[in-house]
C-alpha cells in the first residue's frame, strides 16, 4: 500500500500558522461548555468522536454507534517504516498485527489489534500499559529492529486498549449548530482516510458558506454532498474492518494469496466468494476487461442488497 504521511504535531502546526494569517484567534486548553458560544453565527462542532457538543443533542443528532469486535492499541515508535507495515503473529491464543507506518523522520504510527479471545488469552486485559508494551515489543520484535513501542500513558489494566466505534448521525446541523469530521462520522483507522475526510468536510462547509443562501440551506447542502461522498469510504472501512474479524477465513492461504487479499479487503464481493476462488477470478480479472467490468458491477449491486437486508432487518 502506498500512502503520505505527516505527524499530528507538525499538521496542526501548519493549520494553525495558515488560521492566524487569516486573522483567526486560537484558544488552546479551553474546554467548551454548555454555554457553548453565545451570540456566535455558526457554531463547528470538530470535537471528536466523544464530541460533548453533539452528545447534548443525541437525540436531535440520531447519532448511532456501533462497536467493533477486536480490540485495539494506537501506539508510537522509533523505527521508521519506509512503506505501510503490516505484520501478523501467530500466538498460542490466536493471530495478533500491526500496523506501521511512517509519520515522518522521528517515527512511526504502530497500531496493533487482535480478537478479543487472543487479548485475554495473552494477558493483555491484566497488564498496565508498561508491561503489555514489553510483551508487544517482543511480538513484533523482528518488524521493529530492536525500537521500543510507546504508549499514551494510559493507567490501570488494559486502559490502553479499545474497540474501534463507527459512529453516524442521522442530520449533522441544528440550528447553528453544524457537525463536522469525527464528531459527525467515524471510519475504520485500517483504511486511514480520517484526517482527510474531516479536512475535506471543511473544504465543503466553507465552500457552502461561501454561497449566497441562508444558512440553513448552506448546510444542507454541505450535509448532503458530504453524505454523498462519504458513501464508498464509509462500505469500505466497514469491510475492511470485519477482513480483520474474518481473519481465520484468509490466514491459511499462501502468504502471496493472502497478501493479495488483504488488498482487496475494501471489496463488498470477497466475504461471499471462498477465498480462493476470489483470488482466482481477481487475477483472471487482472487479464480480462469483462471480468474487470462484471466485478465492478457486482461489487456495489451486493453492497446494496447487503445494506438493504440490513435496513429490512433493523426495521423489523
Ligand atoms: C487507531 C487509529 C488510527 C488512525 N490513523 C489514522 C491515519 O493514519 N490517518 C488518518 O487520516 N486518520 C486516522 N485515524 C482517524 C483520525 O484520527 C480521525 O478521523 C481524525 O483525527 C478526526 O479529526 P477531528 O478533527 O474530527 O477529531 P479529533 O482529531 O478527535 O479532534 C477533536 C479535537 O477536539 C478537542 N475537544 C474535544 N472535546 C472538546 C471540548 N469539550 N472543548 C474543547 N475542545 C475539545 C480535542 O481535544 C481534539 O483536539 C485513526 C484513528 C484511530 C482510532
Amino acid at each position: 500500500d502506498e500512502g503520505f504521511g505527516i505527524g499530528r504535531h507538525r499538521l496542526l502546526e501548519i493549520l494553525a500558522a495558515r488560521a492566524r494569517s487569516l486573522g483567526v484567534r486560537l484558544e488552546h486548553e479551553h474546554e467548551v461548555g454548555a454555554d457553548l458560544v453565545p451570540g456566535a453565527d455558526l457554531v463547528v462542532a470538530a470535537d471528536g468522536v466523544g464530541s460533548a457538543v453533539r452528545t447534548r443533542h443525541a437525540g436531535h443528532f440520531g447519532t448511532e454507534v456501533r462497536s467493533g469486535r477486536n480490540h485495539y492499541t494506537w501506539l508510537g515508535t522509533t523505527k521508521v517504516f519506509d512503506a505501510f507495515t503490516f505484520a501478523f503473529t501467530d500466538t498460542p491464543h490466536g493471530w495478533i498485527w500491526a500496523y506501521g507506518y511512517g509519520y515522518g523522520p522521528e517515527g512511526s504510527t504502530c497500531v496493533v489489534e487482535c480478537a478479543p479471545e487472543t487479548w485475554t488469552g495473552l494477558g493483555l486485559d491484566q497488564a498496565d500499559e508498561a508491561e503489555g508494551l514489553v510483551l508487544l515489543e517482543k511480538l513484533f520484535a523482528d518488524v521493529l529492529d530492536g525500537h521500543r513501542l510507546t504508549g499514551r500513558s494510559a493507567s490501570g489494566p488494559g486502559a490502553s486498549w479499545l474497540t474501534f466505534r463507527t459512529l453516524t448521525n442521522r442530520t449533522w446541523s441544528r440550528g447553528n449548530l453544524v457537525l463536522l469530521g469525527d464528531a459527525a462520522h467515524t471510519t475504520h483507522y485500517s483504511i486511514g482516510a480520517g484526517t482527510t475526510l474531516a479536512l475535506e468536510d471543511a473544504m465543503a462547509l466553507a465552500h457552502a458558506l461561501r454561497e449566497p443562501v441562508p444558512l440553513p440551506d448552506a448546510l444542507s447542502r454541505y450535509e448532503r454532498e458530504r453524505k454523498a461522498a462519504l458513501l464508498p469510504v464509509q462500505s469500505a472501512a466497514r469491510y475492511s474492518a470485519r477482513w480483520y474479524e474474518n481473519l481465520p477465513r484468509y490466514i491459511g492461504l499462501p502468504p502471496q494469496e493472502m497478501f493479495a487479499l488483504l488488498g482487496q479487503r475494501h471489496s463488498p464481493l470477497l466475504p461471499y466468494v471462498p477465498p480462493r476462488l476470489y483470488h482466482r477470478i481477481d487475477r483472471a480479472a487482472g487479464h480480462s476487461q469483462a471480468l474487470r467490468r462484471l466485478k465492478r458491477k457486482l461489487g456495489p449491486l451486493i453492497a446494496r442488497t447487503v445494506q438493504a437486508r440490513s435496513l429490512a432487518t433493523r426495521a423489523g
